[in-house]
Formats: C-alpha cells, structure tokens, sequence
C-alpha cells in the first residue's frame, strides 16, 4: 500500500505547505475542470440541443446542481464509515469518467443518465478530497488555512479552463467531444491520484475496523458501490420531474440534522461543542452560497441586458466576465491572501475563523452594495457600466476567500476525525441549499412585467441587490457579534 511515510513525517514538513498539497490540488484541478466544464455547458446544452424550453432547462439546471451538492453528505458518509477517502475518491472519478463518456457516445439520449453518473459520481469525490487537505496537518496548525486557500486556487485554475475550453468545444467541435474531454481530464485526475496517493502514507484508508474480518469488510464496500450505482434509477427520476426536487430538499435536511445529532451524542461535551461551532458555520453558509450563487442565475440576466460592453477600454461580452472573473480573482488572490494569513499567524494577529467569516459576510454586503450603486452610472436606456460590475465581483470574491476555504479548513478542525467526511458532506449540502435558495431569490427580483424596460429591469435587480446587501451586513454583524459565544464552543481551535 506504500505506507513507507508516516503521518508523523507528512505532517512534520518545513515550510508554508506540505508537498503532498501540490498533487491533491493537481487531481482536485482536474476534478473541477471536468465540474465546471459540465457546468458550463449544461443550461445551453438543454436548451440547444434538446429543445427544452429555458424556464425547465433552468429548473433542471438547479437541481442537478442541488443534487451534485447533496450527495457529497452521502459520499462523506460512506468514506467515514466503509471506503475510507481513497477509495470513495476512485469510486467517484471513475463514476465521473463514465457518466461524461455514456453522454458523449450520445448526447441527445444518454444526457441524463450521464449527469447521475456524475451526480453520483462527484458526491464521492468533492467532500474526501478537502477532508484529505485536512489530514496533512496536525491539530492546531496554523499553516492549514493557507494550506485550503492553495487548494482552492487550483479549484479555480480548473474551474477556469474547464468552462472556457468545454463551452469552446461543445459550440465549435461538438457537444460530445465536450464531454468526451471532460472524460479524459478526469482519467488524467485519476492518474494524478494514483499517483498522489502513494506519497500518502497511511492516510485515506478504509476506516473499517481490523476487528471486523476481511471478508465481510469487503462486502460493505461492494455494497455501498452497487448501492449507489442501484440508486442512480432513482436520481434520475427526481432530476427529471423537478417538482420532486422540492420534497428531496425539504427531507435530506432534516434527515441530515437528525443523523448528526446521532452522531453528536456519542462524543465528549468538549467536541460536542466544536461540533455545534461547525454546525453554526454550516448555517451562515447557506445564506452565503444563496447570495453569492446570484451569479450563476439573476447576475447573468443582469450581464445579458443591463451592461455595456467596455472593460478599461476593452470591447468584451459582459457574460463572459460575469462567468470568469470570480475565478480569475480567485486565481490571483488566494494564494496572495494564504500568504497574508500565515505571514499574520507568525505574529499572533491573524483573524479567527469567526471573524474570517464576518469578513466574508461583510465583504459580501460591500459587493452587493456596489451592485446595487451600477445604477448611478446607468444611461438613459438602462445600461450601466462594466467596470464597476466587475469591481463588484473583486470585492465579492474577497468574501468568498475569507468564507469558503476557511470553511472547508473548519470542517476538518473542528470535527472528530471518524466525522470529517459528513461534516465535509454537510459543508457542501449547504452549498446545495444555497444553489437552491438562490434560484428562488433570483426569481424573485424579476421585474414582475414581462415587458419590462431596461431601465424597470435595472430597478428590479439592483433594488434586489440592495436588499441581499443588507441581510449579508446583518449575517456579517451577528456572527461578528457572536463571536465570543462561538470562541467557546471551539475551544482551543482557532
Ligand atoms: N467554488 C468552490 C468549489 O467548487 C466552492 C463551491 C461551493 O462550496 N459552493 O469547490
């Protein structure tokens, strides 16, 4: 198994970042090329090539969204109890590699059992890969923040190539040689895994305990892979009846709550206690991922009519910056502000996890506020300027950074290592709520005319923006608020 580096030496390493780092964010950065690159895709897939009208194909969109999200609290689950990280990572990038092949061998009639696939398929990758970060440092670390902050900068430079090189293909090649690249970026992520995984030591394998005999460990885990490719019919069916979305999200809530406070009552007041911060982080988060998630949905609208087309002098399809700068900035700026964190921690002044996410909600209300203020630079039309669009999403992304990967870095920190995988999976089932929420906000700042002007438009969505601009500050000043509260429950951790 190449166990030949202990955890001991892995976690013992000089310098800002473990090597290790470097090849999960090479096989995360492929993971996420194939992600977005779908994502990317998806909508005007529907919508173009199987003639599904844009308000359905919208809706589908959110679920499939929703769905991708939700199942990484089942596949945490499963890598806590049976597979261990590395095999559920295998399991879900060679889902993943499948379900882009079924669609490009044909896409107008294998799209949706595709997508299951990869619904599945990236709910047993997305939470085991970041709980995998957390295990290549030792409790109390204060090199772990930065550590999340580079994985998440390769999450972007993957999410950035993908949504450009995919949408480049599937609009000059083909839609199938779309999803055949996804396919094959993900078997490269694979190889890098494999790769990766031998420099690992111990890390990552099956959680079953050695009491139970071999045999029998090995039918759980067959169970679980033929349990969830047996579970794919289903999702199916509720991807293709969208109103099923609503009771699945309703119940996978509550469902989840009632296991984690299951699970909460087996540990010591101490974790019990970390437990509750985490959950408390989990929260706020939705309400971020709702706001924030505007981009995928009423900020494209927003870019389709109300934005002139000039970036510092630039000629440039204001779409395109509303699908790419948060990523870019992302790009830029994570690493930069890992530095800051680590540079700051080496003089005792860096900000908690708490007042980091106060920051994000506050940085969050500032970008909306900016958005809101596009309409002071509108024209008589309605039409308002780029440039300050675009510096809205520099000062959003900033929010995102302090929420996003610290959060991620949270997760680990403040679970009981036999409960990184769920409360990883809780982590991005709350991404799921935002997707949805956001969706339904979205909708809700429509102009209620359908032939509305421009400038009614304008009105409409930027008098939302204000709105989400003020429940962001509120969101920023509780928790800021709440602080000493929540310094409790961490206890030691930072
Ligand atoms: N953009 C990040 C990623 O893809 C975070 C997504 C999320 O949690 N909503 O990992």
């Amino acid at each position: 198994m190449g166990n030949q580096t202990s955890l001991e030496e892995i976690q013992s390493f000089k310098g800002p970042y473990p090597k290790q780092l470097l090849l999960l964010c090479l096989t995360e950065m492929w993971e996420r090329f194939c992600f977005y690159g779908m994502r990317g895709i998806l909508t005007i897939f529907m919508v173009e090539k199987l003639m599904i009208g844009e308000k359905t194909a919208n809706l589908q969109y959110g679920a499939i969204q929703a769905f991708i999200y939700a199942f990484a609290f089942i596949g945490g689950l499963f890598a806590d109890k049976i597979l261990g990280f590395r095999k559920s990572l295998f399991f879900g990038g060679s889902l993943m590699v499948l379900g882009n092949f079924i669609i490009a061998f044909s896409p107008d009639t294998l799209f949706y059992i595709g997508i299951c696939f990869t619904i599945v398929g990236t709910g047993f990758f997305k939470p085991n890969i970041s709980s995998m970060v957390g295990t290549l440092y030792k409790e109390g670390d204060p090199r772990q923040d930065a550590g999340f902050g580079l994985f998440y900068t390769a999450i972007n430079i993957g999410a950035f190539f993908g949504g450009v090189i995919m949408v480049y293909l599937a609009h000059n090649v083909s839609w199938a040689s779309a999803f055949m690249a996804a396919g094959i970026v993900m078997i490269i992520g694979l190889i890098t895994f494999i790769f990766t995984q031998r420099t690992m030591g111990d890390i990552g394998l099956s959680p079953q305990h050695a009491s139970v005999p071999q045999q029998r460990r090995t039918i759980y885990e067959i169970a679980v892979y033929v349990g969830s490719l047996l579970s794919i019919p289903l999702i199916l069916l509720l991807v293709r009846n969208t109103e099923y979305t609503d009771y699945f999200m309703y119940t996978i809530g509550i469902v989840t709550l009632l296991y984690f406070f299951f699970e909460w009552t087996k540990y010591s007041w101490p974790e019990k206690k970390k437990l509750l911060a985490a959950l408390i982080f989990i929260l706020f988060s939705i309400v971020f991922w709702a706001f924030f998630e505007q981009s995928g949905g009423s900020l494209s609208i927003f870019a389709l009519h109300n934005l002139h087309n000039n970036l510092l002098g630039f000629t440039i399809d204001p779409n395109m910056v509303n699908n790419s700068s948060n990523t870019i900035f992302v790009i830029f700026f994570s690493f930069l502000l890992g530095l800051v964190w680590v540079w700051m921690a080496k003089r005792k002044i860096e900000p908690n996890t708490i007042i980091k996410f106060g920051l994000g909600f506050l940085f969050l209300a500032a970008s909306f506020y900016v958005l809101f203020f596009t309409r002071t630079f509108a024209d008589a039309e309605g039409k308002t300027s780029l440039n300050v669009f675009t510096f809205a999403y520099l000062v959003m992304t900033f929010g995102e950074l302090c929420l996003s990967p610290i959060g991620l870095s949270a997760m680990t920190k403040l679970s009981p290592k036999p409960l990184w995988g769920v409360m990883m999976g809780m982590w991005f089932l709350a991404s799921a709520y935002g997707q949805y929420v956001a969706g339904k906000l979205g909708a809700g700042m429509v102009s209620p005319n359908e032939n509305a002007s421009l400038m009614e438009k304008l009105i409409s969505y930027t008098d939302g923006y204000k709105q989400l601009g003020i429940y962001a500050l509120i969101c920023g000043i509780v928790l800021i608020a709440l602080s000493p509260f929540i310094k409790k429950l961490m206890g030691e951790v930072k």
